[in-house]
């Protein structure tokens, strides 16, 4: 039984490890020269492998989607993970968040383990191997340096990733072969990304690149609630970037998406409620500059002052009443989602309706898919490898499955 894989990302790498110890012969193909690209730089960010909240809040993360992750994650979810990546040598720890990460920090350590395991398994690894489609025969074409390989499998699963961070391997432009051959894809877009602002000179010259801290984002549901989150982002020059962003960008880039734009509102003092931020800033101000008086009364300064003034009418600052308003609640318009080659993830890909529970393209007998290049998304926080992780290993399952019973039809 002979199963090639497609992409050696943690989907791809996952589903080799589970299509191996299921018997199969496993031959693992990327177009880089190395493995897991985007694996090894999300450990520069501390690797967040997955999230130890509750089974139920941790489901409700995949949105529209969760139906369709739910079964794979309640097969191989967070606590699964922590103990497979502690099979690896790699302990893990819970961070103050919630969010689980491996206690060095590091994905390289983990990925080293990763991949001498699965080599041992035999696995075989087959690096600048780029899938370019199938030939007549309906073998998986690739390129490589040297020339075009045709590659013969019995069944197949692609884990090509996202299209952000090309340059790391995943681009995207399995796209157009899939849609030729008639998988329905909804289109890549941005997710847990940042957006386009009109800034105006000063705050684009003299702020991009500060942090903003301790600071709250309001946006408003599409099912008409608000939702109300903290914690940080940074000012760029093209507009912002950050944790608190990326938690609130899907509700963001849709907006925009429907209506050309979207305001995000920001509590610039998310300690302190509007009535005693009134209070403290209709004190007497004397001799002292309205930045001092800022300062002191509610704790604004720097930034926060410049984007005060970048969307308030100077009258306001002589009012404490609407001043505290605009602190609490400062509208800012989004123009744009920033490309996708930026995001830290994409939304879209292979529609679910296309897949069968064991994630095979039903049109396309033999053929598997897992990993971001599903059409789900989730936010950051450990969701997206946990999802990639249990989805390839669901693939690596479902394909041997498949070959299993579909062999076993032939032989009879
Ligand atoms: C900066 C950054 C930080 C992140 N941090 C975290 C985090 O802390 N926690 C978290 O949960 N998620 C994080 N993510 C997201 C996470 O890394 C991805 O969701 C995950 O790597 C996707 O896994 P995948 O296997 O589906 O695809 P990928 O990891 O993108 O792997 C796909 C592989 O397919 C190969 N490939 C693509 N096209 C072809 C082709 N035509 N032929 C052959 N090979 C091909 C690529 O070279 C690549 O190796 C981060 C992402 C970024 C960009």
């Amino acid at each position: 039984m002979k199963i090639a894989i497609v992409g050696g990302g943690p989907a791809g790498l996952m589903a080799a490890e589970a299509a191996r110890a299921d018997g199969a012969e496993v031959d693992l193909y990327d177009a880089m020269p190395s493995i897991g690209r985007k694996f090894l730089l999300a450990g520069k960010g501390g690797l967040n492998l997955t999230h130890s909240e509750p089974l139920e809040p941790f489901l409700s993360r995949y949105g529209a989607r969760r139906k369709q992750i739910e079964p794979v994650i309640k097969t191989f979810g967070p606590d699964a993970l922590r103990t497979w990546a502690q099979g690896l040598g790699i302990k893990t720890f819970v961070g103050s968040s919630g969010r689980v990460f491996p206690q060095d920090l590091k994905a390289a350590p983990l990925l080293r383990a990763w991949l001498r395991r699965i080599r041992q398994s035999g696995v075989r690894f087959h690096v600048r191997h780029r899938w370019i489609g199938w030939n007549q025969q309906g073998q998986l074409l690739f390129m490589t340096p040297h020339e075009q390989r045709a590659v013969y499998a019995d069944a197949a699963i692609l884990a090509l990733g996202g299209g952000s961070w090309p340059k790391l391997g995943s681009d995207g432009k399995w796209v157009d072969e899939l849609a030729k051959r008639g998988v329905s894809l909804a289109p890549l877009r941005p997710a847990n990304c940042g957006f386009d602002i009109g800034w105006s000179d000063h705050v684009r010259t003299k702020f991009a690149g500060h942090p903003v801290k301790s600071v709250a984002v309001i946006v408003t549901k599409p099912s008409g609630g608000s939702l109300w989150q903290q914690g940080e982002f940074v000012i760029t020059k093209t507009g912002v970037e950050g944790g608190v962003i990326y938690a609130v960008s899907s509700y963001l880039r849709d907006q925009i998406e429907a209506e050309g734009s979207a305001i995000l509102k920001l509590d610039l003092a998310p300690d302190r409620d509007q009535a005693r931020l009134t209070r403290e800033l209709a004190r007497p101000r004397g001799k002292r500059t309205m930045a001092t008086h800022l300062q002191r009364q509610a704790h604004i300064a720097g930034v926060k002052v410049a984007l005060l003034h970048e969307v308030t009418p100077k009258e306001t600052f002589t009012d404490p009443a609407r001043l505290a308003t605009a602190i609490k609640s400062l509208p800012i318009k989004l123009t744009a989602p920033r490309p996708l080659e930026e995001a830290i993830s994409t939304a879209g890909g292979v529609r679910f309706e296309d897949l069968d529970e064991q994630f095979m393209i039903r049109s396309l007998p033999g053929l598997f898919c897992a990993g971001e290049m599903l059409d789900w998304e989730a936010p950051t926080g450990g969701y997206l490898l946990t999802a990639c992780f249990a989805t390839g290993r669901a693939a690596g399952a479902g394909a041997v499955a498949w070959l299993a019973a579909h062999v076993g039809r032939r032989g009879k």
